[in-house]
């Protein structure tokens, strides 16, 4: 989209200002005007400078209080880490931060149910595809140097609480030779990462009981766990201090033109371009309609709703339009146990070949624990009710397996969290509709897309600015897939 510009709306306050700088030196009014001239220019250069600070109020925006802007060149549907890095890297990119406005709509100010938060906060490069192995390695970088990004001028550095620590992988003898495949294009793709035998691993994992395991993969570097809160407050702070608007209202529905195409089977198609996103106020009827020139879902687990506001997988039987954006939200129990005598600190993230995971929560001999359930038992998705006797009949016995001092552990807590889970083939879907010309998606991480955000960030900036992925080439996770019908399985999927 390199002729991006010209479909921005009006001009920044800065440009305004700067226009109004040139008028003021070439006046020839006299001296009170002169003085009058003057005052308002400190003024303005106090408000140039304020909003330079973070935490400011300021912002290109025309505002009417309680409510978002009337206009935005980019609308972001969906204030989660996805969102915000979004965000941030668009301000990022040359001649952006002033130019471009950005708004982020989230609907729940208290992100009581979004996927971020509740999240493990695990970061690996232990992936089959080479692209996942690239995000994470490129995330991983970003969050090694997290505050040369987010940090703020007299601010505390930020602090993700970051534990490095590797994740250790366990084949069984029917999955060893997969274990071996992804190894390879880990190492090839740049990942540290080690096999280890049955033997190594108890070498080196003494609690562990190897009985079972035919192989182990161990990363040595770039892996570990972080505070989820702490970088989604991070990239909204700083990103806002960019000049990025944000907005609690929840997006429920957009305007569009619609033109018609032609397929080469010859079925004709509408072809949606958005106008304006309406945003609810949160408890009123109050809307907002927000012109834009393009909108970026990012609604985690519920984008593929959004995508239906467009038509999207509502189409007749056997149409591209009948094909859904296949993003929905998916269960998933985290428990927290106390085990005195675990494995301790040393502990990896452990993720068992019977689908079980472990790893350390802070210090003290608290761990938490989980695993997905079998297709066939997916837990109600209506609410975020914990399902205990899951852990009693499922995990439990599997840990306890593999790490027989878990069978003195104590359950603590729990909670449960929504995965934006990609039925199709559980991976990320990143870039733009055919039959919606200005919508770009970020969507369907399932369990894996905390981590990747700082680069899918980077990436989704690169294709609405740039017109095409400029670091990571990941045109493998286009939408073109799913109409396709041909899925790009990961095999190591949580
Ligand atoms: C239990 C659990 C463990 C996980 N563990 C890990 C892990 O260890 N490592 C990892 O990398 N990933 C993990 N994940 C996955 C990870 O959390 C998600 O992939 C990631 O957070 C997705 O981010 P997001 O911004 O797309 O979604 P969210 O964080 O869900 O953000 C989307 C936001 O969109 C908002 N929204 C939705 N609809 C609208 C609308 N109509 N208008 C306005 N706003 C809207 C929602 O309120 C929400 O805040 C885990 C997830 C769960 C549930």
């Amino acid at each position: 989209m390199a002729t991006w510009r010209k479909l921005f709306t009006s001009m920044s306050a800065f440009r305004a200002l700067n226009a109004s700088c040139r008028t003021f030196k070439s006046s020839s009014r006299g001296e009170k005007d002169f003085f009058k001239d003057l005052e308002s220019q400190f003024r303005a250069f106090r408000e140039k400078a304020a909003a330079a600070m973070p935490g400011s109020d300021w912002s290109p925006f025309e505002l009417t209080p309680g409510l978002p802007p009337e206009r935005a060149d980019i609308v972001i549907v969906g204030g989660g880490v996805v969102g915000w890095s979004i965000a941030y890297w668009l301000k990022r990119k040359e001649g952006a931060r002033d130019a471009l406005k950005v708004l982020v709509v989230e609907k729940d100010p208290s992100y009581s149910q979004a996927s971020t938060v509740l999240s493990c906060g695990g970061i690996r490069q232990q992936f089959s595809l080479k692209e996942n192995i690239l995000l994470s390695l490129a995330s991983s970088d970003f969050l090694k140097n997290i505050n040369d990004h987010l940090g703020m001028i007299n601010e505390d550095p930020v602090d993700l609480q970051f534990n490095h620590s590797g994740y250790l992988f366990l084949a069984s003898e029917k999955s060893a030779h997969i274990m071996e495949e992804n190894y390879r294009t880990q190492r090839e793709a740049g990942a540290k990462v080690v096999l280890l035998s049955p033997s190594q691993l108890k070498e080196r994992f003494p609690w562990v009981n190897t009985d079972g395991v035919a192989l182990a993969s161990f990363g040595l570097e770039n892996e570990g766990w972080f505070d989820p809160w702490s970088l989604l407050n991070a990239l909204r702070r700083k990103t806002m201090s960019m000049g990025v608007y944000q907005c609690f209202g929840e997006v429920t529905g957009f305007r569009c033109s619609i033109s018609t195409a032609e397929t080469t089977d010859g079925e004709l198609l509408n072809v949606r371009r958005i106008k304006y996103a309406d945003v609810r106020m949160p408890n009123s009827l109050e809307y907002q309609p927000v012109e834009c020139a393009v909108v970026v879902n990012a609604a985690g687990a519920n984008s593929g709703k959004i995508a239906e506001m467009l038509g999207i997988g509502l189409g007749p039987k056997q149409s591209v339009s009948s094909i859904p954006i296949p993003v929905e939200p998916r269960k998933r129990f985290v428990y927290v146990v106390h085990c005195p005598d675990g494995p301790g600190l040393e502990t990896p993230f452990l993720i068992d070949y019977s689908g079980v995971y472990f790893r350390r929560e802070g210090l003290g001999g608290n761990y938490i624990t989980g695993m997905s359930p079998e297709e066939m038992e997916e837990p109600d998705i209506s609410n975020l009710d914990v399902d205990h006797e899951f852990f009693q009949d499922k995990v439990w016995p599997r840990l306890a397996h593999r790490v027989p001092a878990f069978e003195r552990l104590k359950v603590s807590g729990a909670w449960a969290g929504f995965y934006d889970y990609n039925t199709f083939d559980q991976n990320g879907i990143i870039g733009q509709h055919p039959l919606v010309t200005n919508m770009y998606f970020a969507t369907g991480f399932s369990g894996h897309g905390l981590q990747q955000s700082p680069a899918v960030g980077r990436a989704v900036a690169e294709l609405i600015v740039d017109g095409g992925f400029k670091t990571i080439d990941l045109s493998a996770f286009d939408v073109k897939r799913i109409l396709l019908q041909e899925p790009l399985l990961e095999r190591n999927i949580l």
